[in-house]
This record gives structure tokens, C-alpha cells and sequence, in this order.
């Protein structure tokens, strides 16, 4: 592996073939008849220990996420600390995990939220930490257990994260990270019938894959797919406010966020306005060696990643650019482009990349209408003043998650999750658990 900081190379490890991924699922499917029996305080209680083991070496595994994925010190510190918190949440949830008594004729009526058995969890590089997280803490929390794969460039916070497991004193086969090849681990863990759903994260054209090689054997899955979200501008917001955020909106961890705003639609009568605004916000943007605790925006995640986000300025229409080091690493720095029309590949697809595009429109519709002009849906803002408007913009606009004068994606108190082809299911909040079992449903006659 390469660091994307500076080019250095940061070990090897080696790739799981298709045998080990085998014999982790068995050993999963052996630990899951007695994890899914550990009573439910006890199980809080081994995902609280957790907890706390990755509280302690909070500080060990955001300089590894520093180091292998380029993400700010700031960031990786926020991420660490995320699967701290997830795995408190859920480490509520096995004592809370009720079903309902139905009132039926004839008998007693009872619902069971059971566990689903081993759950396959595949992972992006972008955010390596909580996206493991947000997976294997409700999956074991209601009783599975969990084979994890982090991706080829990324493996070594997840490795970490299944030692403080154990650690932390989880049952061997309950919690294991197998890292290795998407074509190779991620595709066993689709076909083997043992695995009984899979939590997968990352692009829409793998995600779709997997859903069709899911549905050979009815697995559940969960899909966290693609993003192309709209920052709406509204002439009527705080337009100093909206333009000194919007950066971090889109170019937060270099722009490679699902999450990112990287389409702005601006009301055409503050359209040349906001630009300005935006201007000095975007040259400010610092991006630096992100060990250092100032910077706000890294390097990309690879040199083959940098050429594709550069193709897409390649032709375009700059309106800006802030700066970036220069040197070994895989720096981009950040760029606005102006879109002649909603038919710009930069305005249509999914950049990944510290680059955001800018459109302007007339009215409410016209905003809608340019905002659900794309096949995803994961996030977005509305900025204006008039609350109505707010929540029509809010109701209208197909997207999972939405925030009204602030760029706020991912709470773990809260659902996240994309509509169209962002995505299937939701994560985080107090449902999640329930994408992790069944509903078994149990009526007991009691007529003589
Ligand atoms: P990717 O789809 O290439 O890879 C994601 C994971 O799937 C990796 O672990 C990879 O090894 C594995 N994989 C690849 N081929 C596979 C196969 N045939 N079978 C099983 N597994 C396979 O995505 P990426 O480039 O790592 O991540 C970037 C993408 O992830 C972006 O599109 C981004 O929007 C998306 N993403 C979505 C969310 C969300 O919550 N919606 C969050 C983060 C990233």
C-alpha cells in the first residue's frame, strides 16, 4: 500500500483468497449459535467494552487513517470517535429489541426480531471507519455475527478494530475482518449460502452487482450507493453564511464523500453574487499535510483517482480554484466549474473528487425540477429564510437525507440512507437493527 500523502509506501497485507473467506464464515456461522443465546445485557455490556477499547486507542487509529487514506487529523479523530459512539448506541439496543403482543381471537400473539446469522459487511476506502461502524455495530447488537471486508486500499483501521474486539473480549468468529480483493472476498461473500445478507457500501455499478447476485438467494442486503447531491441557494438566505459553508459541503475529505454537495443551484438574482462570496471562501480552503492539525482538506486517495477527478475538468469552465501542495502525494486542489447546462458530465455524475459545479435558476420549481434531474438521491441543502418553503423544497426534493441551513448529513442518532440508485435500506438510528433480523411471528392457542 502508498500513502497518498507522500507517495511512501506503508506495508503490505495480504489479500484473503476465496478458501479463507470459507473458513471465516464457518467458524462465523459456528459463533453465531452462541452469540445469538449471550443474554442481552451481556451483549451490551462486550459492545460497550468495545466502545471503550476504541476510545482508548482513539488517537493510534486516526494517524492510521492519516496515513493510509489522507484524511485530516480533524476528520479522523471525528471518525474514530464515530465508531466509539455507534457502538454505544447499539450497545443499548439488545435489551430494547422488543417485538409486539397483537391482540388476535383464539390465542396469544408475539412478534421476535430474530438475528439473521452471519452478515457480510463490505466496505469503501472514503471513510473506512465509520462505514465498518455503522454496519457490524447494529449487525452484532441484534445477535449476528460478522465477516467484514475493508477495501484493497484501506484495510488497516478495520484490522486494527478487530484486534480491540477481541480485546475487548468478543467470542473468536463473532467479529472478523478478511481483507482482500472486491472480485474475490466481496463476490464469496455474495454467493456463499451461509452469508445471510450483505451491508454493502460504495459505488452504484458494484452495488447493483451485488443485488442482482443477492437475489440467487432471496440474501438481504442493505445498499449505500452513489451521490450527486444539490446545495440550493435561495435569494432569500443568508448568503454570506451559505457561501462561507458551502466549501465544506463538497470538498470536506477531498470531496470523495457520498454525501457531497457538489452540484450549487444559485437563484439567478444573487447568482453573481454568491460566486463572489464564494470566491475568497474556496482560495481560503487549506489544504495541506493533513497530520497537521490546521488542515482541512488532504490528498486524494490515489494517483489513478486524481487522473479520473481531473478529467472532468479537463474542457470545463473554471470559474476558480484554491491551491494545493505541490510534491509527491496526490494532491487536487479544490475547483469550482461553472455548468453551460444540466447536461455537463461534471454537473451529471458522481466526481468523487474536490470539484463542484454551479448552476443558476429561476424560481422554486425550476430549482426542484434541476435538483431531482439525476438518478440519485442520498443528501442535500436547502438555504432560504421562508420556512414553508423550506419544507415544500424539503418534501419535493427525492433525496434520503436533507438539511435546511446547514450541510449536517450523518447523525448516528438519525436514518441515513439514499432513494433512486443511491441506495436500499437505511442505516444508523433506531431502525437499523431492524435490517439486521427477521420478524418471526408466533401465535399460541389457548382455547381448551
Ligand atoms: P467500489 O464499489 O469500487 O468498492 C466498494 C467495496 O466493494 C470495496 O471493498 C471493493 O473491494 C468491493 N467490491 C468491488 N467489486 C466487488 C464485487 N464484484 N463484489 C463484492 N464486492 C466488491 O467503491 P469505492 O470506489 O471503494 O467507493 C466509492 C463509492 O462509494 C462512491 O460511489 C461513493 O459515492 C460510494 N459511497 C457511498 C456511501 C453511502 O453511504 N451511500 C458512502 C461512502 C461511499
Amino acid at each position: 500500500m502508498i500513502s497518498p500523502v507522500d507517495g511512501a509506501g506503508i506495508g503490505v497485507v495480504p489479500g484473503c483468497s476465496v478458501e479463507d473467506v470459507d473458513a471465516a464464515v464457518s467458524r462465523a456461522a459456528a459463533a453465531f449459535e452462541t452469540w445469538r443465546h449471550v443474554a442481552p445485557g451481556d451483549r451490551g455490556r462486550l459492545l460497550r467494552r468495545f466502545a471503550a477499547q476504541v476510545d482508548a486507542h482513539l488517537e493510534e487509529l486516526a494517524l492510521l487513517e492519516v496515513r493510509n487514506a489522507g484524511h485530516t487529523i480533524g476528520n479522523a479523530r471525528w471518525e474514530a470517535g464515530n465508531v466509539r459512539d455507534v457502538l454505544d448506541y447499539y450497545a443499548g439496543a439488545p435489551e430494547r429489541l422488543t417485538g409486539h403482543q397483537i391482540p388476535v381471537p383464539g390465542g396469544l400473539d408475539v412478534t421476535f426480531h430474530e438475528p439473521l446469522g452471519v452478515v457480510g459487511v463490505i466496505v469503501p476506502w472514503n471513510f473506512p471507519m465509520p462505514i465498518a461502524g455503522w454496519g457490524f455495530a447494529p449487525a452484532l447488537a441484534a445477535g449476528n455475527t460478522v465477516v467484514l471486508k475493508p477495501a484493497e486500499l484501506t484495510p488497516l483501521t478495520a484490522l486494527r478494530l478487530a484486534d480491540l474486539a477481541r480485546d475487548a473480549g468478543l467470542p473468536d468468529g463473532v467479529f472478523t475482518v478478511l481483507p482482500g480483493r472486491g472480485s474475490v472476498v466481496g463476490e464469496r461473500f455474495v454467493t456463499h449460502p451461509a452469508v445471510r445478507k450483505i451491508c454493502f457500501t460504495g459505488s452504484t455499478e458494484v452495488g447493483t452487482r451485488i443485488m442482482a447476485g443477492c437475489a440467487a438467494q432471496v440474501k438481504r442486503v442493505t445498499l449505500e450507493l452513489g451521490g450527486k447531491s444539490a446545495n440550493i441557494v435561495f435569494a432569500d438566505a443568508d448568503l454570506e453564511k451559505a457561501a462561507a459553508t458551502a466549501p465544506y459541503a463538497v470538498f470536506d475529505n477531498a470531496g470523495q464523500d457520498c454525501c457531497a454537495r457538489s452540484r450549487i443551484l444559485v437563484q439567478r438574482r444573487v447568482y453573481d453574487r454568491f460566486l463572489e462570496l464564494l470566491e475568497p471562501a474556496v482560495r481560503a480552503f487549506r489544504v495541506e499535510n493533513p497530520a497537521r492539525e490546521s488542515a482541512e482538506m488532504g490528498p486524494l486517495i490515489s494517483a489513478a483517482h486524481r487522473d479520473r477527478v481531473a478529467g472532468y475538468v479537463d474542457g470545463a469552465d473554471v470559474a476558480f480554484t484554491g491551491s494545493c501542495p505541490d510534491g509527491p502525494g496526490f494532491w487536487y486542489a479544490p475547483t469550482v466549474l461553472l455548468a453551460g447546462s444540466p447536461a455537463d458530465r461534471h454537473w451529471r455524475e458522481e466526481v468523487f473528487g474536490p470539484v463542484v459545479s454551479v448552476l443558476p435558476f429561476d424560481d422554486e420549481a425550476d430549482a426542484i425540477r434541476l435538483a431531482n434531474d439525476t438518478e440519485y438521491g442520498l443528501s442535500g441543502s436547502i438555504w432560504t429564510r421562508d420556512v414553508g418553503r423550506a419544507v415544500r423544497v424539503a418534501r419535493a426534493v427525492e433525496s434520503g437525507n436533507l438539511s435546511v441551513n446547514s450541510h449536517s448529513s450523518v447523525r448516528y442518532w438519525t436514518p441515513f440512507g439514499g432513494m433512486k440508485r443511491s441506495g436500499l435500506g437505511r442505516e444508523l438510528g433506531p431502525d437499523a437493527l431492524h435490517a439486521f433480523t427477521d420478524v418471526k411471528n408466533v401465535f399460541i392457542g389457548t382455547e381448551e
